[in-house]
């Protein structure tokens, strides 16, 4: 059965307990056809589809869940490493070879922005390529697609303009995405996104304020604030909140439970953060802060703008709280240069922070950076070996720091039901994933404490306590 949401929402969410994308459309816009839409990347992609989706769905356009079943094909992609990239021109590949019937086909995000006009000599069945950085421009190049136009580009950057739109449909009906911040103005030598997504754009303080409310009003209990440097938040409005300042305002709004953000850069990471985490318990105990390497020197040559003693003094000020705070981090491995001494360097670090979760990557050359051309470039195999030992050295970290927690109680906001009777999952405050039994049911999408009984590397095991 098809079920039709009021415009007047802005806000639709889909769970696939809730509702599928087959079922989202707005009743009363003109009827103009279906979209599949495929997200590659980070989070802040999938929250710029959740927009793009509601920039579609308020013109008239129809969600569908398959290739097939679409009239207008969509892509946001991710170019942060090659491999990402490359997944994009397999998928438009596919198309061409799959497809019988004529489609429209767009190309958006970071390898639209990279690659630009040459997708269309690369891929001629095409129609849309646009970055992010012109996302406020969707409208407008869907009308001239719609108006018959073979191929439109939205490729500029320089921009002050951040991607507002009147209506998002949201994936997650409890936790909703909100991005603060875009762009990037720092200038890592081995990433493509300040080139992808340009420069620095802050929402207004009010303008996310508002949208929070809205968020609460629809239900939601958990937000997390997004931005490539999240903590670089700065206010456009006369009113020039701090980034602090605003997650103790988002922590104050009735309704919401929980306030997350991510990624924190090291640079503008400071104690008011800590001291806001400390004042209220709605604004989680997690910062996701990389590091990208324990080597002050290779730190230099990725131009991170921080040493090796910068970043642990900002460590130490976490682990100094009065409230448990888990850190979590990127690094990236084999970058040109690296020797065994600076990798050695990184183990190091991570035995002394103990992180509670990483995201590590091998070293991957992009186009339009620095780091593309330097010397001394460390083979595949070499990156992979260490990348081995670093997982390995990660998973002992997690084994340790997890076993400690059995016995423990958290409080768990239900995000999933496993197929299993009585088995449920969710995230702590700290970001930790928790299985946990319970016999009771309707507990997607609440609040409750568990007690934890085991543990592995990844995740806490527990029941529901009473
Ligand atoms: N803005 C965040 C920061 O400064 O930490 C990270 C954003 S980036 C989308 C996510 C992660 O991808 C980075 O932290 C880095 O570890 C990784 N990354 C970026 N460029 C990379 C490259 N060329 N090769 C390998 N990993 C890369
Ligand atoms: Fe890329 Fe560095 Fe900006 Fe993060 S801070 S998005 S790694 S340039």
């Amino acid at each position: 059965m098809q079920k039709a949401f009021d415009i007047g929402l802005d806000s639709l969410f889909a769970h696939k307990d809730a509702a599928t994308p087959e079922s989202c459309f707005i009743a009363d816009a003109p009827q103009r056809g279906t979209f599949y839409l495929e997200t590659f990347g980070c989070q802040m992609n999938e929250h710029d589809s959740e927009k793009v989706a509601g920039v579609l769905l308020s013109r008239g356009y129809r969600q569908v869940d398959s290739v097939e079943a679409a009239s207008f094909i969509l892509y946001n992609t991710c170019s942060i490493r090659e491999k990402a990239a490359q997944k994009v021109f397999s998928r438009l590949g596919e198309l061409r070879e799959t497809s019988s019937e004529p489609k429209k086909i767009g190309v958006l995000g970071c390898v639209a922005q990279q690659e630009g006009e040459k997708i269309f000599h690369r891929s001629p069945w095409v129609n849309l390529v646009c970055g992010s950085a012109s996302y406020s421009k969707l409208p407008e190049l869907l009308e001239q697609l719609e108006a018959g136009e073979k191929r439109v580009t939205g490729l500029d950057t320089d921009t002050d303009e951040t991607f507002e739109t009147e209506l998002t449909r949201r994936d997650n009906p409890w936790r909703a995405y909100l991005t603060i911040i875009e762009g990037c103005d720092k200038a890592c030598s081995y990433c493509v996104v300040p080139f992808t997504r340009g420069p620095e754009r802050s929402r207004s303080s009010d303008s996310i304020l508002r949208e929070l409310r809205q968020l609460a009003d629809l239900g939601y209990t958990e937000v997390q604030f997004l931005g490539q440097t999240v903590n670089s938040y700065a206010d456009p409005s006369s009113r020039k909140m701090k980034f602090s300042e605003l997650l103790r305002a988002a922590a104050e709004m009735p309704g919401m439970r929980r306030v997350r953000f991510t990624t924190s850069h090291p640079r503008d990471f400071g104690r008011d953060i800590v001291e806001a985490i400390e004042s209220n318990d709605r604004i989680c105990n997690h910062v996701h802060l990389p590091v990208q390497s324990g080597s002050t020197r290779v730190l230099r040559t990725m131009q991170r703008t921080y040493s090796r003693d910068e970043y642990l003094e900002k460590i130490a000020m976490i682990h100094e709280s009065k409230k448990h705070i888990a850190i979590t981090s990127d690094i990236i491995v084999g970058f040109p240069g690296e020797t065994e001494r600076e990798f050695d360097e990184t183990l190091g670090l991570m035995e002394a922070v103990k992180y509670e979760g990483i995201f590590a990557f091998k070293y991957s050359p992009r186009p339009n950076t620095p780091a593309q051309s330097m010397a001394d470039a460390i083979p595949e195999e070499e990156k992979s070996r260490r990348l081995a030992i670093l997982l390995e050295l990660q998973r002992k970290i997690q084994t340790e720091a997890n076993e400690k927690l059995v016995g423990d109680f958290f409080e768990v906001h239900v995000e999933g039901k496993s197929r299993r009777e009585n088995q449920w999952s969710g995230h702590t405050s700290c970001y930790r994933v928790v299985n946990f039994s319970s016999p009771q049911s309707d507990l997607l999408g609440s609040y409750v404490p568990v007690k934890v009984n085991s543990a592995t590397p990844n995740c806490l095991i527990g029941e529901h306590a009473p």
